[in-house]
């Protein structure tokens, strides 16, 4: 492992990835890459996790285009030394903040998202002329022998690596000295991250998980509550974005819907609707739906639904198929709150609903669990929107729709509290990647002698 960090470092000492002609041709290298072997790219995910195509280059080779191409068109922009304001008991003079590249970037990448979230820390860090080693997650490990054996036919290979492997392969990697660690995966493993890089003082990012709520609000003035427009795009999209993105095991996937006690049988008949229409009703052919990632996985998440109290809950679905590692896309509701399905972070297929008297009450309940990555509101109503804002915490929030932030690259994308720290996506990943230098140019010109010993006989007058 030493090898390849002092290999990767002794490129970035050499300055090559510092030139914007050398952060341009690796960006182009990514697009190639995407456009040359989308292909294998769907074919690995396929294998992985069940992807269909088109959710695979919806959420994959899409989401990698788009970012390798945002940062190719803006990265000279971003480069350029922006301008400081200096005070004037400094004249003459001038200043400048400066984006240094960090040196050299240690990248984690998780299976659920296997292509994009591996590529898209790499475009922020080379955009910024670090110098890189990417270590793919080993839960997706075709997806993760294709980043290392394409790669480096498309990027620098003294600069840009890719290292296979699992746990014992991280610790190895956590003992070196790295310039910047960016981890993307969960907060348990994020705490491991963290104090290894404190060993010597590396900064981090920490993408981490955790429980996204979803207020589902009354949208309606009408009685006939099931025909109403608003009432039918939030339950579509909450549909999109629970079972859509890899079968929910996405970090800021709807985790559980909060929703007021009169309005839970229309959300729950339209969530029952959308499913059906996306995904049909035979666990068998479900093909819109990617699989479970492992065993491991599918019984944990099993085991959150197995639970007698929680079973009893399921009023949709919950049928599994344990030799292809499917579970049924289930609805719960009023799950006991104190069962493992509402204490931990579901990732997975089911979608717990829980009822309230009040829609305020549910920014208390939000309030009294940890700080999630996102938080959706599907409301009307602006005192409402007002109140979540201003009395939450989270990554993100979200109105009236949900998972599309993380495509929205003007908008940092990163967690608060237990769901990370530090954020990414277009700009703010180069920031991410870059250490802004401050620049001070002086001029000999004028002395203010005071400065200077000796102040004995000095005295203040203003
Ligand atoms: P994980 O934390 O188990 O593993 C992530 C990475 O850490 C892998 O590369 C793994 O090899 C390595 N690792 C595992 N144990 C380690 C140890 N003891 N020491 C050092 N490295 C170790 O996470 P996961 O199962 O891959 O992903 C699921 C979690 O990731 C969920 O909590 C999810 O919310 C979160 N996630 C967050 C984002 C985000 O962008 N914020 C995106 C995807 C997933």
């Amino acid at each position: 492992m030493n090898g390849v960090e002092e290999e990767v470092r002794n490129t970035f000492r050499s300055g090559r990835t510092r030139g914007v002609a050398w952060r341009k041709a690796q960006l182009q290298g990514i697009l190639n890459l995407l456009a040359e072997k989308e292909d294998e790219i769907f074919e690995a995910l396929k294998q992985d996790l069940g992807k269909h195509p088109v959710e695979s280059y919806r959420d994959e080779v899409g989401v990698a285009k788009k970012s390798a191409a945002n940062a190719l068109c803006c990265v000279e922009k971003w480069m350029a030394p922006q301008k400081g304001r200096i005070p004037l008991v400094f004249f003459p003079a001038r200043g400048a903040v400066v984006s240094e590249p960090l040196g050299v970037a240690l990248i984690f990448a998780s299976w659920n998202f296997p292509i994009s979230l591996a590529l898209d820390p790499v475009i922020g860090a080379i955009s910024a002329g670090n110098a890189v080693v990417l270590k793919p997650s080993d839960l997706a490990p075709k997806c993760s022998s294709f980043l290392a054996n394409t790669i480096p036919l498309y990027l620098d290979p003294e600069a840009i690596k890719v290292v296979e492997g699992g746990k014992d392969v991280a610790e190895e990697l956590l003992q070196l000295k790295w310039d910047k660690i960016f981890f993307t995966g969960s907060p348990q493993v994020g705490r491991v991250i963290m104090s290894a890089a404190a060993k010597h003082l590396t900064p981090v990012t920490l993408e981490l998980g955790g429980k996204c709520p979803a207020i589902f609000d009354n949208l309606s003035n009408s009685s006939d509550l099931q025909c109403n427009v608003g009432f039918k795009v939030a339950a579509k999209r909450i549909v999109g974005a629970k079972w859509g993105p890899c079968n929910g095991q996405a970090c800021i996937g709807i985790d559980y819907v909060l929703v007021e006690t009169q309005f839970a049988s229309v959300l729950i008949e339209l969530l029952k609707k959308f499913i059906k229409r996306f995904y049909g009703e035979n666990l068998k052919t479900l093909e819109n739906l990617s699989r479970i990632v492992n065993k491991h996985h599918f019984d944990r998440v099993y085991n959150l639904l197995k639970d007698p109290k929680v079973a009893a809950s399921v009023i949709y679905g919950g049928s599994v198929d344990e030799e292809n590692m499917l579970i049924e896309p289930t609805i719960l509701l009023n799950p006991p709150l104190d069962a493992d399905i509402m204490t931990e972070e579901i990732f997975g297929p089911l979608l717990p609903i829980i009822t309230m008297n009040n829609i305020e009450e549910s920014i208390q309940f939000i309030n009294s669990r940890e700080k999630p990555l996102a938080i959706y509101a599907f409301t009307k109503n602006d005192s409402l929107k007002e109140k979540i804002l201003q009395e939450t915490s989270s990554g993100s929030l979200t109105f009236n729709d949900a998972m599309v932030q993380f495509i929205c690259d003007t908008l940092p994308f990163g967690g608060v509290g237990q769901s990370g720290l530090g954020r990414y996506h277009g700009k703010f990943s180069f920031d991410t990647f870059s250490h802004e230098k401050a620049v001070l140019h002086r001029s000999f010109l004028i002395e203010l002698e005071p400065r200077y010993p000796p102040w004995n006989n000095f005295k203040m007058e203003f």
